[in-house]
């Protein structure tokens, strides 16, 4: 096994690679991949005429996505995770858009679990199709899976994802245990307004069926750039609302320093809630991940500018180690950090549907 060749220029070893399969999603959460011009706008009024002065499109926004073509084949995920595996990576996440919409999925999964130095293959998704490829995917080799769901509400989840399937991801839920997985994770994006009076019936849902619940600081990701940091709900305000309702007890971070989550167990031992809280308390100082785009570019932050595009390579006659010598210096570029709520803040041009959360 490599002892880390992935080091960047601050001393960071990277050992997570984030795979994002494709850049379509059957949903459309406000915060992602608005359906409208209108939901991307969820929090202004229609007729805003200071910042807006036209009312917003209901329309359907037509998103540009990848064509298929474009998209990294199986066997070229297969060597990016070999390679990356070579200089030291030994956690993969599979993710998109949403990876289950992607045909063969459990293929995939057989082919990254087989590679030796894979120590942990986990997948995050919404949950919507999850039913029909469970079993296939625990069979491949998938050791963990991570759901997203922002309200246990069907009418402020169907407002939230701009589909109706709260149902379907419940079950989706309950499926993942019986199968073995373990943990299985909720994640629940907490916006302002929108969600942050369901954050004790989340926790409490959590508790009851023993899953790990992350809650998510909402970040500048959104397709329709409409972030503002007024509809972040920070990491400390969720932290304070659960104290006054749970008994919680901080779990030790010191397993694991490139945790990004602030982790609680309930007293009575079942289930965990924990924190995520890139905007107001990054974690950028041990943060060990890399992104590949389903379109085949590295990317070294959520929030780079600048991504790196390895197809030419994968689909011109480049060697592995070539390949390997490649990323080597993509990662010493790594940037130290995000600099949201800085004054040269950026968004980055592509969402998280793009990029892989
Ligand atoms: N479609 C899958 C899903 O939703 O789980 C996988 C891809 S999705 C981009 C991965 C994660 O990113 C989800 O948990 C989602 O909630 C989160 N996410 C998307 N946009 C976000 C944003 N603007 N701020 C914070 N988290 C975001
Ligand atoms: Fe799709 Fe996931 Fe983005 Fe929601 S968060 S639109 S499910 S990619």
């Amino acid at each position: 096994m490599s002892t880390g060749q992935l080091r960047d220029s601050h001393g960071r070893v990277m050992r997570d690679l984030r795979i994002s399969i494709t850049d379509r999603c059957n949903f459309r959460c406000l915060y992602c991949l608005p359906e409208t011009e209108e939901a991307a706008n969820f929090y202004r009024s229609r007729f805003d005429a200071v910042r807006n002065p036209r009312p917003f499109s209901l329309q359907p926004i037509q998103y540009d996505w990848k064509p298929r073509d474009r998209l990294l084949t199986y066997e070229e995920i297969e060597r990016m995770v070999r390679i990356s595996v070579s200089l030291g990576v030994d956690k993969i996440r599979i993710t998109g858009g949403e990876p289950l919409l992607r045909k063969g999925v459990p293929e995939l999964i057989g082919r990254v679990s087989a590679i030796p130095g894979v120590r942990d293959l986990a997948m995050t998704t919404n949950g919507f199709l999850f039913a029909r490829h469970a079993t296939a995917l625990r069979a491949a080799g998938l050791q963990r899976i991570s759901f997203s769901m922002d309200s246990l509400d069907p009418v402020n989840f169907k407002k939230m994802t701009g589909r109706e399937g709260q149902a379907e991801v419940v079950a989706a839920i309950a499926l993942a245990r019986e199968l073995g997985f373990k943990p299985v994770k909720v994640n629940a994006v907490v916006i302002r307004g929108l969600n942050d009076h369901e954050l004790e019936a989340l926790a409490e849902f959590a508790r009851e069926r023993e899953l790990t619940l992350r809650f998510i600081e909402f970040m500048p990701l959104d397709s329709g750039h409409a972030w503002q940091r007024d509809l972040v709900v920070s990491g400390r305000e969720i932290l304070e609302r659960l104290l006054a309702r749970f008994d919680l007890t901080p779990i030790d971070p010191s397993g694991n320093p490139a945790e990004t989550a602030r982790r609680h167990a309930f007293a009575d031992g079942r289930g965990e809630l924990g924190i995520i809280a890139p905007v107001t308390e990054p974690f950028c100082g041990h943060c060990n991940r890399l992104r590949l785009t389903a379109d085949g570019r590295i990317r070294t932050c959520l929030f780079s500018l600048q991504e790196h595009d390895l197809m030419p390579l994968l689909r011109g006659d480049a060697t592995d180690a070539e390949i390997a010598a490649r990323l080597v210096s993509i990662v010493q570029g790594k940037e130290a950090g995000h600099r949201i709520g800085q004054a040269d803040f950026v968004q980055p041009a592509r969402t998280m549907s793009c990029i892989g959360g």
